[in-house]
């Protein structure tokens, strides 16, 4: 398949002329077409025709001094506003919206030469972690369709393990790329806050939300991160930093490189065959010439409670504006889940609770800020497990929401702080479910994370398996 490619070795086919736009977008409709009434990874799909119309264009225009990722197709999650084509956050409550602008991060893969083929499935609003809690039906996950994708961004995680297209955009408040990309297969980046501009993506909570890709390598997110990264006149949190290029360091050797497990991580509630292929990730990086060195954040178990009390405190407020009179439907359209979490927002944030819950919250932040910097002033990375379990069955987590909740120990702890995490595969378990561990960096150290994903990359195999 042309879609097992690189995002590199794509571009460099398409200026050799060994393969055209056109093939990749009929290759990725004919994916579309087989799998996704059985997996259900997308919401929206862009008509073939105009698409197919859009990847002729291209290629007769050429990629003479064009960008990596011109004339590449790829999806993106159902929270990003696409001008004329319907935006729904996989939630009723904005029925059949069709927005008048385009997120920023749309509108840099458009003026990149990207081509999008459809919107996917995700938790409505972000709320989950296994795309079941979406008034569109379930993803399922491809290595075995009685189990869960993962989420919120299953759906654009399906889409890149099942070659629905080259590469995805994806959005993460506390895991929904990285937990996805784990129990998929797949790659995942979730950047440091500010790297890349929120403007245009349906906000869940304003201060934790990220924009990344989600590809089938290190490489490939190194790509998309170029094209979609820096300073957004629109979004006052997007940074000014300079934006590398991420993709000419991948190779740097990372001889020296300390990379720090914390033991409280490898203890009681992490599955045995996960802790197990992250302890044989960690020998192979190892080889590579890093340190490996055990450290502690006693800390660590307080993340879950500090994000579950400010994400769904923003998100009460974010979720303000859906009165019914603006977009779609009315706020009895939300689901159990969202109701949840605009109850406890409204709650922790209401006068009397103030000091008690959304006050105590921000301290505990500000603590495991300091306990993030002193865990990352002893190595340049930390080493963590991405999910405590394998992908669970289609309605476990959903009919348990506490279990649901705890499954994010893991992912939720780095959004709080801004650290960037990237997701890689690690494994399989021994009924050939994906494994993944992710790889937590400094802020703004996204080319440290990308070299060593890279790198490891090249010494294992697991990234380039695929359920199909
Ligand atoms: N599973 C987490 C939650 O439900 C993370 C979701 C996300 O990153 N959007 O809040």
């Amino acid at each position: 398949m042309l879609l097992d490619k690189t995002i590199a070795e794509l571009t460099a086919g398409l200026r050799g002329k060994q393969f055209s736009s056109e093939e990749l977008v009929l290759e990725c409709y004919s994916a579309i077409e087989k799998l996704n009434p059985k997996l259900n990874a997308f919401i929206t799909i862009v008509d073939k025709k105009e698409v197919l119309a859009q990847a002729k264009e291209k290629d007769k225009q050429g990629t003479r001094d064009k960008g990596a990722l011109y004339g590449i197709p790829f999806v993106l999650k159902d929270s990003y506003v696409t001008r004329g084509i319907r935006t729904t956050a996989a939630s009723k409550v904005l029925g059949d919206y069709i927005p008048q602008y385009n997120a920023t991060v749309y509108q840099k893969l458009l003026d990149s030469g990207a081509i999008l083929l459809g919107k996917m499935n995700m938790d409505a609003w972000g709320h989950g972690g296994s795309t079941e809690n979406t008034d569109f039906g379930p993803a399922k996950n491809p290595w075995d369709t009685t189990r869960v994708a993962g989420g919120s961004g299953g759906g654009p995680a399906v889409a890149v393990a099942t070659r629905m297209g080259a590469f995805a955009i994806s959005e993460d408040t506390g895991g929904s790329i990285r937990n996805p990309a784990a129990w998929c297969g797949i790659t995942g980046l979730k950047v440091t806050y500010g790297r890349v501009s929120r403007y245009g993506c349906i906000a869940y909570a304003s201060s934790f939300d990220t924009v990344g890709p989600t590809a089938k390598s290190a490489e490939d997110c190194a790509y998309v991160l170029e094209a979609i990264a820096g300073r957004d006149p629109y979004d006052a949190t997007s940074s000014p930093r300079e934006v590398p290029v991420y993709s000419k360091t991948l190779k740097k050797d990372i001889r020296g490189l300390v990379i720090g497990m914390p033991k409280e991580f490898y203890s009681e509630g992490l599955d045995g065959e996960i802790k197990q292929a992250i302890v044989q990730a960690s020998k192979v990086l190892e080889q590579a010439g890093a340190k490996i060195k055990e450290i502690s954040m006693p800390l660590f178990d307080y993340g879950l409670a500090i994000y579950y009390v400010i994400g769904p405190s923003e998100t009460s407020s974010n979720l303000g504006r859906f009165d019914g009179i603006r977009y779609g439907s009315g706020r009895t359209r939300f689901t159990e889940e969202t109701m949840r979490r605009i109850m406890v927002g409204t709650y922790g944030l209401s006068a009397g609770y103030y000091d008690a819950y959304y006050r105590s919250a921000q301290k505990g932040r500000t603590l495991f800020i300091r306990e993030y910097e002193k865990a990352l002033s002893q190595c340049d990375i930390l080493l963590m497990p991405v999910m405590p379990t394998p992908p669970t069955k289609i309605g476990e987590l959903v009919s348990d929401p506490l279990k649901n909740l705890l499954a994010d120990v893991y992912t939720t702890s780095q959004n709080p702080v801004g650290v960037p995490s990237l997701a890689i595969p690690c494994g399989f378990t021994k009924i050939n479910l994906p494994i993944g561990m992710q790889l937590v960096g400094k802020m703004f150290s996204e080319s440290i994370l990308l070299n060593v994903g890279y790198q490891y990359q090249q010494l294992t195999d697991w990234h380039t398996r695929k359920p199909v």
